[in-house]
């Protein structure tokens, strides 16, 4: 299966700050006229910039999943760090293709099935995450101000580090992307989950989350899907890798023969791309693939699928 290019989503958004946000640069400044938490920032084509890491993005998108997922069953999401036992990336350490005349490809479908369901879309030690985000670049002016802030000791009341300073965001959009490859159809039912708990002010991102910052809007401009040409793809239907897989390849990577999206709205385009059929929806037809993908998710986690 991941040899192949079965199926992918792009989907193009801008996010704006809601509340001020911080994702904080690595470096520590030595300058003194600068604040002590400055935001990230990038050379660009029109100089240096503000800019929003795309792995900043991806590690909230992981851990909101995680806690979907463990909710529905704690089975479903490791707690990913290298040293527990029951980390994926540990337990499947010793799959590999010198024991039980393994082959490397059936070693891959092992280690997919194997892995609870968060690694299956963000990947762990032994396997490939299938989710990335592009950096976020600002499509105009943006704007930082700077605040004070201290910790407060909850042992003594007294304030423990500070005052420190530090610069947040708090306007201007920024233009970015994510890309979703050879996914399940619960896989898209976890991404628009965590799009709709981000623009309800449940998921924040950055620094800060409960001091009040990190809350944003990310607004889906276009989603593009591509599918691997197979006959009998109805345009009313999107599919997860499971229906491109023959019987054998599923039982092996632990995917569904019913892996497929229904009553799916009317592409805006279509695009013939060498093997691949290239569908473009707007934001209103990705907002109904979106609910219908909730309800796909929802039915799943209840275990009526
Ligand atoms: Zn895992």
């Amino acid at each position: 299966m991941h040899k192949r290019l079965w199926n992918s989503l792009k989907l193009t958004f801008t996010l704006r700050p809601v509340s001020p946000i911080l994702i904080k640069s690595g470096g520590i400044s030595l300058n003194p006229a600068l604040p002590d938490m400055q935001f990230v920032r990038t050379f660009t084509a029109n100089g240096e910039s503000v800019f929003i890491p795309g792995s900043s993005l991806k590690g909230v998108f992981r851990s909101f999943s995680e806690k979907v997922l463990r909710t529905a069953d704690p089975q479903f999401a490791c707690e990913p760090f290298p040293n527990l036992e029951s980390y994926c990336g540990r337990k499947l350490e010793r799959v590999d293709a010198k024991s039980e005349n393994n082959t490397k490809e059936n070693v891959a479908a092992q280690i997919y099935r194997q892995s609870c369901r968060a690694c299956k879309i963000y990947g762990n030690t032994r396997l490939r995450g299938r989710l990335s985000f592009t950096d976020m670049y600002p499509n105009g002016p943006t704007k930082t101000e700077t605040r004070y802030g201290v910790a407060i000791s909850r042992l003594s009341h007294a304030v423990a580090v500070g005052p420190f300073d530090m610069e947040v965001l708090v306007a201007g959009q920024f233009q970015g992307a994510l890309v979703l490859e050879n996914f399940e159809v619960w896989h898209l039912g976890l991404l628009a989950l965590t799009l709709q708990a981000i623009n309800d002010g449940i998921v924040k991102i950055g620094f800060g989350k409960n001091r009040g910052l990190g809350q944003v809007a990310m607004q889906v401009q276009q989603a593009t899907f591509a599918l691997a040409k197979k006959t009998g793809i109805p345009q009313s239907e999107l599919w997860g890798v499971g229906m491109f897989l023959d019987d054998q390849n599923r039982r092996e990577y632990g995917v569904s023969a019913s892996d497929k999206l229904m009553n799916v709205p009317q592409p805006t385009q279509v695009h013939d791309v060498a093997v691949l059929l290239q569908r473009t929806y707007q934001a209103q037809q990705w907002s109904e693939i979106e609910k219908a993908s909730i309800a796909s998710l929802n039915q799943l986690l209840e275990g009526k699928a």
